[in-house]
């Protein structure tokens, strides 16, 4: 029995009982974030008939496929419209978050201080929300299985179906990077297999994300990779840094350098890859490792940021080069000694 089952019971009852039903996940939308939202989304619609998905701003170009993508309701186009819904609902989730500000400072103190009770599912480490059902376990790779668990364990499964099922597979697939970082367990191959009975195109959806580069996008991840790879000589740690005027060079749109940090971790015997890029808002910071070195603990204590053990970010309102120093005098200070 999953050591979570009553607590899923109790959010799948609540689902019932409720009027308006809102779901919120994390800005900067992944896959994870997205596919947890709107498989839940239409399992809702299944069950009860008010629920929409508002999220802090939009996902890169690379997800406009989705069936659903429309359906999202955005903080960051119209924040009236999305405070109304969240002011208005009576359940709210908090999918793939483990605190307020991970919507941003209005969107967050908006869903913290609105009357609905509150729904936690998350993988992060530390959850500060206080919710009425808080399933929080960073044992699981993606919360994306956690929505699945939900519809298990809830005696749904005959609700499955191919959209929701396409949507759960993204998430997983994204968060364990195709099913190879150390967070797979055989429960999330069951549950990859559950999905597929329904027919899923599972091909289609690796295609979609990893097959859609632009030129302008692989040319970018390739200058990056020629030029800018920097190989710390005493560490096994690679770095990467970009700026603004690099990104302008190769009409950068958001989402173009994702996943190149996992470039790095690629090279033999690396360790630690850390990416700095230089945005309007300042340095966006994203680290990846491997083993028994940690990079969740660095993000959150130095950076401004958080995740988990092998995949967190950060920002900076440092300059580049003041923000890559200090993450190199942070290693030679023995952090990863
Ligand atoms: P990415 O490097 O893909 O932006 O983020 C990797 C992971 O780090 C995310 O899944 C998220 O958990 C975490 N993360 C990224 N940026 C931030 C941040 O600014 N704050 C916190 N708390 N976590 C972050
Ligand atoms: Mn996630």
């Amino acid at each position: 029995m999953n050591k979570n089952s009553k607590n899923y019971n109790d959010a799948f009852r609540k689902i019932q009982q409720a009027e308006n039903i809102v779901i919120t996940s994390h800005k900067s939308p992944d896959g994870d974030s997205l596919g947890s939202s709107l498989g839940l989304f239409n399992f809702i619609k299944k069950v009860n008939a008010n629920v929409s998905v508002c999220h802090p701003d939009q996902a890169p170009e690379f997800f406009h496929w989705l069936e659903d993508f429309h359906e999202i309701k955005l903080y960051q186009n119209n924040k009236n419209g999305v405070e109304d819904l969240v002011k208005n609902a009576d359940l709210i989730f908090c999918l793939d978050y483990n605190s307020f500000d991970r919507l941003g400072n209005d969107f967050g103190a908006i869903v913290q201080n609105s009357r609905a009770e509150k729904i936690l599912i998350d993988h992060h480490q530390g959850p500060t929300i206080t919710s009425l059902v808080s399933i929080s376990d960073t044992s699981i790779a993606s919360t994306s299985e956690m929505i699945f668990e939900l519809i298990f364990q809830s005696q749904n499964l005959h609700l499955l179906d191919v959209t929701i099922a396409q949507y759960l597979y993204l998430g997983i697939m994204t968060d364990t990077g195709s099913f190879r970082f150390p967070s797979v367990s055989f429960r999330t191959h069951e549950i990859i297999s559950e999905l597929l009975k329904t027919g899923l195109n599972h091909a289609e959806i690796h295609e979609h994300i990893y097959d859609s580069n632009t030129i302008d996008r692989l040319k970018l991840k390739s200058f990056a990779i020629v030029e800018k790879l920097e190989m710390l000589s005493d560490y096994p740690i690679g770095i990467i840094t970009i700026t603004r005027a690099e990104l302008e060079q190769f009409n950068y749109k958001k989402g173009d350098t994702e996943g190149l940090v996992n470039t790095i971790l690629s090279v033999e015997k690396v360790m630690i890859a850390a990416i700095f890029i230089e945005h309007d808002e300042g340095i966006k910071i994203s680290f990846r490792s491997k083993g028994n070195y940690y990079v969740n603990e660095l993000a959150h204590k130095y950076f401004q940021g958080g995740g988990h053990k092998y995949a967190a970010g950060g920002f900076s309102s440092e300059t580049l080069d003041q923000v890559v120093n200090r993450f190199k005098e942070l290693v030679n200070g023995g952090f990863y000694a």
